[in-house]
């Protein structure tokens, strides 16, 4: 099935909700490496929440969630911009008997990172709470946007899904009983179905007798946005002393994306001419000299 997101709501109540479903973008994610079935499962949760949350950004930029723990899953992370490209990553040891997120993560942070391509990033973190990813991003939306969410979230080896519903602020005008009843009708969604099913026909399913309105359909897709400039970026960040520690030990500066594994290399010469000319590390280089 292709891509697909679709945006909703209730003409009845102010309740807001989009369905989302990714097959080749979350292939495309998980052929970048290899991931144990307990930490593909997180990520391609993630990976499908971050999609449900960044089809509503009112700004141009990306969505980062990122998981953080103590346990055998160090970091799993989920990017969506606004176009509805999409990465993720995570990088784990040992598993050992871990399988729940709780497991997993051990004790662990939520992160929610909002940046805009003009402003200031945004970032909100709190613990992780609840045994999934969904219930730790409705604690998350709970607890720092006081915004009523509910998350159903599923994924196997092809495919990451995921419905949100959530509740508009504005309540002035809504059928007082509607949250409950939505929100019950989709807690009746098994994973199996939502993996097996298409988003608009999982939709008529569960709320026929509501009166929805649907938004056209958008397409989910991956991207990377690693580039060279970026890599050069973050080598100037490190620090000269770091990069010729670097080049003083493999000869050569080596970066891997490891959302995408597009792998960016410098010679020496190179890289040290990213410190620019007065820099250059030579005892000729004609830098001041210190009285
Ligand atoms: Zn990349």
């Amino acid at each position: 099935m292709p891509d697909t997101l679709i945006r909703f709501d209730f003409v009845d109540a102010a309740i807001r909700g989009e369905i989302v479903r990714l097959d080749h973008s979350w292939q495309a994610i998980c052929s970048h490496r290899d991931y144990p079935p307990p930490v593909r499962q997180v990520l391609g949760e993630l990976t499908a929440a971050s999609v449900l949350l960044a089809a509503s950004l009112k700004f141009e930029g990306s969505l980062a969630l990122q998981l953080q723990g103590a346990g055998p899953l160090r970091l799993a992370v989920a990017e969506a911009r606004d176009s509805l490209k999409v990465r993720a990553t995570a990088d784990w040891n040992e598993l050992g008997e871990a399988a729940t997120l709780p497991q997993l993560l051990g004790r662990g942070t939520f992160a929610v990172m909002l940046d805009a391509s003009v402003g200031e990033p945004y970032q909100g973190i709190v613990e992780v709470e609840g045994d999934g990813v969904g219930a730790a991003l409705e604690g998350y939306m709970a607890r720092s946007q006081q915004i009523p969410t509910r998350l159903i979230l599923a994924c196997n080896a092809d495919t990451a899904c995921g419905l949100l519903l959530q509740r508009l602020p504005d309540q002035s005008s809504a059928d007082a009983d509607a949250w409950d009843r939505l929100t019950a009708l989709a807690s009746t969604l098994g994973a199996g179905e939502m993996l097996a099913v298409s988003p608009d026909t999982l939709l008529h399913r569960l709320f026929h007798e509501e009166s929805v309105r649907l938004y056209p359909p958008r397409q989910p897709s991956f991207g990377c946005r690693c580039s060279a400039g970026r890599v050069e970026g973050m080598l100037r960040m490190i620090g000269r002393e770091e990069v010729e520690a670097i080049l003083a030990e493999q000869g050569e500066v080596k970066v891997a994306c490891e959302f995408c594994n597009q792998s960016y290399r410098m010679d020496a010469a190179e890289a040290l001419a990213l410190f620019g000319p007065g820099e250059a590390g030579s005892y000729f280089s004609g830098n001041p000299t210190r009285h």
